[in-house]
Formats: C-alpha cells, sequence, structure tokens
C-alpha cells in the first residue's frame, strides 16, 4: 500500500485498522507504510471511507482549532484525504496480495483470498478418501505473517514423510519440487498474512506429521495451526481422532456439509 504524502493529514485512523502493524507517523507528521511488513492486503484502504477532504482544508481546520486548545478529529472509519492508495502491483510482489487481500482472486485456482478450497468442501470434491487423512498447515496469521522462506521450511522437514501435497493450492503451485518441498527462490522474501498448506497421507501417519510440525515450528520466525481431517464413518466415528490423541493432542471436533452446492464432483469407490 502507498500513502499519498501530499495528501495525508496523519490522523492514524490507518495505523488501527494495519493487518500487519506497518503504518507509522513519519517525522514530518504525515503516515508512511514500511513496505518490508505490508503484506498488501487492503484492509486499510478497503475499510476506511474516503472523506474526500481537500487536504489543505483538513489542514486549515486544524490550525484554526489548535489556539483554542481543540483539536480535529476524523471519525475512526475514514480516511479523510483519500491519501491511502493501492499500487499497481507485478510479481513477485503481487503474491501479498493474492494470498492476503481476501478480494484478489489467485490465478492458479480461480478462487480469493489465500485461494484454496480446502478440504471443508470434501462432501463436493471427494479429495479425500476413507483410510486417508487431510492435513492443512497454515503459516503465518493476521498480525505476524509469514515469509514464503519459512513456508518453504515447514514444506521441506514434512516432504521427506511423502506426503501427497494438494495439486490445486496456491503454495503447492509455487514449490518447485513438490518432492523436496523445494519453493521459487524469487518468492523466498515475500510475505503474506499466512498461506496454507495442504496435503494428504495415510491416517496411521498422524503423529509423525504432527511430530515434525511441532518441531519445526520452533525452528520458524511464525506460528503454524494446524487442522486434521477425515471423512466419518457411517456410524459417526471419526477415523483420525486415536490418531490425534496418540500424539498427544486434543481434539475440537467440527463439521461442514456444504448444502446447496449441488451433487458431488466424484463417485465413491465401490471396492
Ligand atoms: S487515514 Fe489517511 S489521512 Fe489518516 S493517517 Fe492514514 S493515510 Fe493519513
Ligand atoms: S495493505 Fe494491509 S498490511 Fe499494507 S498497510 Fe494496508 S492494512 Fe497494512
Amino acid at each position: 500500500m502507498d500513502i499519498d504524502k501530499k495528501k495525508c493529514v496523519g490522523c492514524g485512523n490507518c495505523h488501527v485498522v494495519c493487518t500487519m502493524g506497518a503504518i507509522s507517523l513519519d517525522a514530518d507528521g504525515r503516515s508512511v507504510v514500511n513496505q518490508e511488513e505490508c503484506v498488501e492486503c487492503g484492509t486499510c484502504h478497503r475499510v476506511l471511507r474516503n472523506e474526500g477532504y481537500p487536504p489543505w482544508f483538513v489542514r486549515a481546520i486544524r490550525k484554526a482549532l489548535a489556539p483554542l486548545k481543540l483539536g480535529y478529529l476524523a471519525d475512526a472509519d475514514i480516511c479523510p484525504t483519500g491519501a491511502l492508495t493501492p499500487p499497481e502491483l507485478a510479481m513477485p510482489r503481487l503474491l501479498r496480495a493474492q494470498f492476503s487481500n481476501p478480494t484478489v482472486v489467485h490465478p492458479g485456482t480461480g478462487v480469493p483470498g489465500r485461494g484454496t478450497d480446502e478440504i471443508k468442501s470434501n462432501d463436493v470434491t471427494g479429495r479425500l478418501c476413507h483410510g486417508e487423512a487431510g492435513l492443512v498447515v497454515e503459516v503465518g496469521r493476521p498480525g505476524i505473517g509469514a515469509r514464503f522462506r519459512d513456508v518453504e521450511r515447514v514444506a521441506m522437514a514434512l516432504a521427506p514423510l511423502s506426503p501427497h501435497f494438494e495439486h490445486e493450492n496456491p503454495v503447492t503451485l509455487l514449490m518447485e519440487d513438490t518432492r523436496t518441498g523445494k519453493m521459487r527462490p524469487d518468492i523466498l522474501a515475500e510475505k503474506v498474512l499466512s498461506a496454507i498448506i495442504e496435503l494428504k497421507t495415510e491416517l496411521e501417519k498422524i503423529p509423525v506429521f504432527l511430530e515434525v510440525l511441532e518441531k519445526v515450528q520452533r525452528e520458524i520466525d511464525t506460528v503454524i495451526s494446524v487442522g486434521v481431517a477425515s471423512r466419518c464413518l457411517a456410524d459417526g466415528t471419526i477415523p483420525h481422532e486415536k490418531w490425534v490423541k496418540m500424539a498427544g493432542y486434543r481434539l475440537s471436533p467440527n463439521g461442514k456439509t456444504n448444502l446447496g452446492l449441488g451433487r458431488p464432483l466424484f463417485k465413491e469407490a465401490t471396492t
């Protein structure tokens, strides 16, 4: 995100809404974006209405009120002068927006945001079969974000366990080699709100995957959150439950039924 210094009146409203704490007041009393930390999520520009005042007008009001010990305070949900300016982004920086801005569609998947349907839509897509476990590893969260070098570190730690990285996943699409988890070198310094590694494995391998994740999370400069999924059996049993418990974790089971999404796109295996 860019801030037009000619327009900015330093009200500070954008500082509070920035998902990465990347905006601060410069020595000249106008705001500035730390471009290294900004993930191009567009939140500041989206949530603050442009009140459209000319900057000279706001500054004149402030000057007039100052002798009376009064201040001009813009409402919290506006940028009074429309100083926030979304830049034209090119690769590799464009990845920041593709992974962080929920209004940007990822070209590889056709899905907005971090660009994955995840295993949540399995009742329609049938990507996960009986006997399989799906792992969703989110690297980074709002407030801390993640650089692709950390995403690569997690993917490379998991790769020796021979996971099946989901093909239609934005992180997999950026891997040079899905056997090693190595990612494109030109993107490693790019920072995003979070990136989701999605993989399939056998149910009984869940404990060893969780053990590796436990170890690698101490070696990276951000946080990870992990979701485990499997297809419920007809009697309501959750197949991955015992394996997750065996690894020493407590489960918070969630289910999702995609009502209204129509017929499944797959045929159930009969053998
Ligand atoms: S909200 Fe607008 S005017 Fe206020 S500090 Fe941010 S960019 Fe400047
Ligand atoms: S685009 Fe997002 S990260 Fe960048 S300055 Fe705006 S809110 Fe902060």
